[in-house]
């Protein structure tokens, strides 16, 4: 797996060291002595993975961590802090800082290469949803940072037959009011995934009826709990398996005896990143679901105009500008489909949403309300200009013909109820008006424009 890494150290022989290492396993390494430079190089080069001394003279390894955290550009960079000290409150000091791990100095080879590979996979699908969820942010979806997510309410399946140890990180895990479900084998933890979905699953290392790191792996082949995040419990002179259990895909692990506030720490980032994949996830869903154009004409759907219409009216640089809105219905549109058939009248509505298109700026927007229904939206335009536009609009959509395979050809006309925008117009008042405007045209005879009076 390719990867680039940032090794930050203010010890020169230290970072040798780890560039050695890395790019022995083909990494890509670049290098910081100090945190400033680290956020100047970070920023610079997005590399995927920060390898992070704690004690640095200036800004010290936490503040450097927070720092690329509270960014929303780097928030999911993923961060290990390299440090000499072992003890577990600084382990918990920089997992509060947005760490999203801790590997103690001299750095095991081992260990090292697990854990990169590992946050590196993480990353990886991370980049992908945050991608696809730039695209729906374009339609004002808010961006947020992992710090900013609630850890509250998680459900948590624990996988432990250790019936004190079980009671232990339950009572735990109450601080934050996590709802723990427990399995004691590996059957009843794939039967309990059938059931719900967890948030996180705390898996012992060191289960008498199964082979943990095979349920790991199975865990990870199952299509509910795929993604879902595990943390492994292990004891002191387990490394290596807990490398290997790494290697399959956990994402973290904790020894015991388990530290109250190391385990809550740890959960703690697991729900965290776990909720803010969920959220790029339904952001990106959100996106698609709302597509912004229509199959059938390529104009813009009515969930996008709504979208559109929103933010143009909240802009305070439009405000002071002349907005038109034109709302146009094809007239007697039943009668052409009953005689000439459905994909003839499919036709013809494409043929209109080109007429459209042809006949307006690039900054107007033409949408598709529904059925034969459009609008058309005219920023800064005048009144008199916006009429002469829905005016050349249907005089060019009644030139338009379509030929249809008989070579019988067909034509159709609109009508066109126009409304200006007012100061104080909601998006349902603007539509409302030119809707008005529409049943006044139509019943003054078709085939013409009204514009809106309002009092
Ligand atoms: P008018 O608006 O002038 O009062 O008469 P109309 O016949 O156009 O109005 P009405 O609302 O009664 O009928 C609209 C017709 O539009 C009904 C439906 O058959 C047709 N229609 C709506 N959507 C589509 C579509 O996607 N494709 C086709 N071919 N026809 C559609
Ligand atoms: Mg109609
Ligand atoms: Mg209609």
């Amino acid at each position: 797996m390719p990867g680039r890494v940032l090794v930050v150290d203010d010890v020169l022989p230290n970072v040798k060291l780890l560039e050695a290492k890395l790019t022995s396993e083909y990494f890509d390494v670049l290098t910081a002595s100090d945190g400033p430079e680290a956020l100047a190089v970070i920023e610079r080069e997005m590399p995927d993975l920060v390898l992070l001394d704690v004690m640095m003279p200036g800004m010290d390894g936490f503040d450097v961590c927070r720092r690329i955290k509270a960014n929303p550009r780097t928030t999911h960079l993923p961060v290990i802090m390299v440090t000499a000290l072992s003890d577990v409150s600084d382990r918990v000091r920089g997992i509060e800082a947005g760490a999203d791990d801790f590997l103690t100095k001299p750095v095991v080879d081992a260990a090292l290469f697990a854990r990169v590979r590992s946050l590196l996979r993480l990353k990886m699908m991370m980049d992908e949803w945050r991608l696809r969820e730039a695209t729906s942010s374009q339609l004002g979806l808010p961006s947020r940072t992992m710090t900013e997510l609630d850890t509250l309410d998680a459900s948590i399946l624990l996988v432990e037959d250790n019936a004190i140890d079980a009671l232990n990180v339950t009572e735990t895990l109450q601080a934050d009011r996590a709802l723990i479900t427990r399995a004691t084998t590996g059957r009843e933890t794939l039967a309990l995934l059938e059931r719900c979905p967890f948030d996180l699953i705390i898996c012992s290392l060191n289960l008498n009826q199964d082979d943990a790191l095979r349920l790991t792996s199975m865990l990870r082949a199952n299509e509910v709990s795929r993604h879902t995040p595990i943390l492994m419990v292990g004891e002191d002179d387990q490394t290596q398996q807990l490398a290997k259990a790494l290697d399959l895909g956990i994402n973290d692990y904790l020894l015991k005896p388990i530290d109250r506030n190391e385990i809550l720490a740890r959960v703690r980032t697991q729900i965290r990143r776990r909720r803010y994949q969920d959220l790029l996830r339904e952001n990106y869903e959100q996106g698609l679901s709302m597509a912004l154009t229509d199959s059938l004409t390529g104009a813009y759907n009515r969930r996008y105009l709504m979208t559109h219409l929103e933010r143009v009216l909240a802009d305070p640089a439009a405000r002071n500008k002349p907005l038109g809105c034109q709302m146009i219905d094809v007239d007697l549109f039943k009668p052409v489909n009953d005689t000439h058939g459905h994909d003839a009248g499919d036709e013809i509505l494409k043929a209109i949403v080109q007429t459209m298109r042809t006949n307006v700026r690039n900054v107007d927007l033409v949408a598709r309300l529904g059925g034969e229904e459009f609008v058309i939206i005219m920023p800064d335009t005048q009144e008199h200009f916006a009429e002469q536009v829905a005016e050349r609009i249907r005089d060019k959509i009644s030139d338009t013909r379509v030929t249809l395979k008989s070579g019988v050809e067909i034509a159709v006309t609109v009508s066109i109820g126009l409304a200006m925008r007012e100061p104080d117009d909601t998006v349902e008042s603007l539509l409302k008006a030119a809707d008005v405007a529409l049943y006044q045209a139509k019943n003054s005879g078709r085939n013409r424009v009204v514009t809106g009076a309002r009092p």
